[in-house]
This record gives C-alpha cells, structure tokens and sequence, in this order.
C-alpha cells in the first residue's frame, strides 16, 4: 500500500513516516522543506519537494504516486505567530490544504488523516475535552486547522472522501535511540527549550503567564509522546484503508501538567534546577487543554506506551544533548 504524506520531513511528520514504515506501507512524503528536514527522512521514504500552494505540483505528485491514502501534516504550527502573521498562516494552512484536498478529488480520492489539534477547542468550557466539545479556537492557528476540519467534512458530503481527523495536544520527547527528534526553525514548545536552556543555548525559561485560572496559575497541557501520537496515525490510516467511516479523535494521555510541573519535571530529569522568570501571557494561549482520549483508546485500540512526563522529557533529552544543534550537529 501507498501513503503520500505531507509535511513528513517535520518533527511528528518523520516519527510517523517511520511508523508507517514499519507497518509494511511505502511512503512518499510531500514537503516544501520550509521548517522540516530532508535528514530527518528514513531510507526508503521518497521526497516530492512541493509546495502546497502550487496547486499543479500537488496534484501532479497525486496523480504520480496514486496513494491509497494521505496523512497531511503539512502546516505552520506556532500559535504564537499565528496571532502576529494571520495571513500567512489562513494561506499555507487552508489554501494549502484546499489544494489538496481538491487535487485529490481530482485524482485519486484517497482517504485522508489529518493533523488537527486542541486548538480547535479553544478555552474549553469542561475538562478533559471530549471530541465533540464546542470548538472556539483562540488563536488563528487554531482557527486555520478547524477550517480544514469544516472543509474535510464538505468534501466528506461532496465527493465520498472519508478522513480520520486527529486532535493532537502537546506533542513531545523523541525516537528513543536519539536519531531524530525536535528541529524547529523557530523554538517555541515548552520542554524544547527548557532544554536546549539546559544546554546553554538560552539564559533562563520564561513562564508565559502565571494568573491563569488554573491551581498553580500557570497553563496546563496535556503532554503525549511523538512515538504514540505515530503509533495513532498508524490506526487511523489502517481504519481508513478498511473501509471505517469519517471521525475525530483527541490524542492525548488525559492528564494535565501545568507549565511549572513541566520545568520541575524538566529539572528532575537534568539534576539539576533551570532559571525561571514569569513574563506575561503568551496571546492565544488557554489556560488549559486535557484530552477525553476514550473514543480512540476503544474505538481504534490505540494504547500510549509513554506514561510517564520524565520518561517523554528522558527521550526529548537524549535527542537534544546528542544533537545541540539539531540535524545540523
Ligand atoms: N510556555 C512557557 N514558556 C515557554 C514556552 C511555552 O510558559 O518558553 C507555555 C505556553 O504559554 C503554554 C505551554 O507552555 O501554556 C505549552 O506551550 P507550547 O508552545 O509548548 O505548546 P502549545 O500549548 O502552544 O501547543
């Protein structure tokens, strides 16, 4: 079987390309190279270094490799920026994933799996986040990935496509083993640059708010492991190719940390304690996102091997201090 996966040269893209590998597909990945990495591709993975806005590009990969089904991670993903540059942000990612999906209505009609997130649901009225809460996305980059929510479904009623729609929330650690890991052009996740401080790389962490409604103030977040998150995707592509209808499904463990039991995990695990200084809210942040992760657990029998916050911090950890400067070291 043949997968065309989007923004596969990334940091969850390459974890997944390799899960799939190792389920027995052939991949081809489809990536503009602007934040991901032609390193971070395993041997066996083809590139088709395209831009999702060129539209004849994508549609011509599609008709080239005829996949069975499509993974599309490819997006601009720091809220953050999102707040500060909307417009590029509503242009790659839903101008980008219209092209696709409407080249693939043109071609193929492939499943399709789609990288969404727990942005979509905002500042969540109720905690932990069932699928089906109300979606009110607080920043653009969540407003960018809901909208391509609101277009699968369309092309869902249109054209038959059916899509598995994966609502990711804080995505962290790496391949154990250390050949890949976290590489973003622009640092930004929390427990990347607690340690990329540890290595020097920064003077101290910043905690970005500390008057949130939550016990200790600060944001609380749900944080799975990269290889899990992989191993989702893997289900959600077997579910698609078996004939399973369109759905959403969070991925996440179902418990919270709050930023300062991130970095106190963070410290545990180096022995050592990071500077920290409180600074002010970070725009478009909520103050708190923790997954109902039942519907995949029973649906797709999906079961996170990474539990423990220091264990996914571990791995993050051996990647970082054996590749300081990422893919570049
Ligand atoms: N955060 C922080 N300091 C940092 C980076 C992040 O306090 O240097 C906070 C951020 O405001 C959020 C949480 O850590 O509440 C997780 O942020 P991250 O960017 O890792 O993921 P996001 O929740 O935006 O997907």
């Amino acid at each position: 079987m043949n997968l065309l996966v989007t923004g596969g040269a990334g940091y969850i893209g390459s974890h997944t390309v390799r899960a799939l590998q190792r389920a027995g597909y052939t991949v081809t990945v489809l990536d503009n190279l602007s934040s991901g990495h032609a390193e971070a591709l395993p041997d066996g993975a083809t590139l088709a270094q395209v831009d999702l806005l060129d539209y004849s590009a994508v549609k011509d990969t599609l008709a080239r490799v005829r996949p069975d089904a499509i993974v599309h991670f490819a997006a601009l993903i720091e809220v953050g920026e999102s707040m500060k540059e909307p417009a590029r942000y509503y242009r790659n990612n839903v101008t980008g994933s219209l092209n696709l999906l409407q080249a693939n209505a043109e071609t193929v009609k492939a499943p399709i799996v789609f990288s969404s997130t727990a942005a979509v649901y905002g500042d969540a009225q109720s905690t932990p986040i069932p699928e089906d809460a109300p979606k009110a996305p607080t920043s653009v980059y969540g407003e960018t990935k809901l909208m391509t929510e609101h277009m699968l479904n369309a092309f869902d009623r249109a054209h038959g496509i059916r899509h598995i729609k994966l609502r990711y929330f804080n995505v962290c650690g790496a391949q154990p083993g250390g050949q890949i890991g976290e590489d973003h052009p622009n640092k930004t996740h929390l427990i990347e640059l607690a340690l990329l401080t540890a290595l020097g790389q920064r003077e101290k962490m910043m905690i970005f708010g500390e008057d949130y409604p939550t016990p200790d103030g600060t944001c609380i977040r749900d944080y799975i492991h990269v290889a899990d998150l992989a191993d989702a995707h893997v289900l959600a592509v077997k579910a698609l190719l078996d004939g399973a209808p369109s759905n959403a499904y969070n991925v996440g463990l179902g418990h919270g940390f709050s930023v300062r039991q991130v970095l106190d995990a963070v410290d545990d695990v180096l022995g050592t304690p990071l500077k920290r200084e409180i600074a002010p809210r970070r725009a478009g942040d909520p103050p708190s996102l923790v997954a109902d992760s039942h519907r995949i657990q029973q649906e797709l029998h999906w079961t996170p091997q990474f539990t423990d916050l220091r264990e996914i911090i571990r791995t993050a950890w051996d990647w970082h201090r054996t590749h300081p400067h990422g893919f570049k070291s």
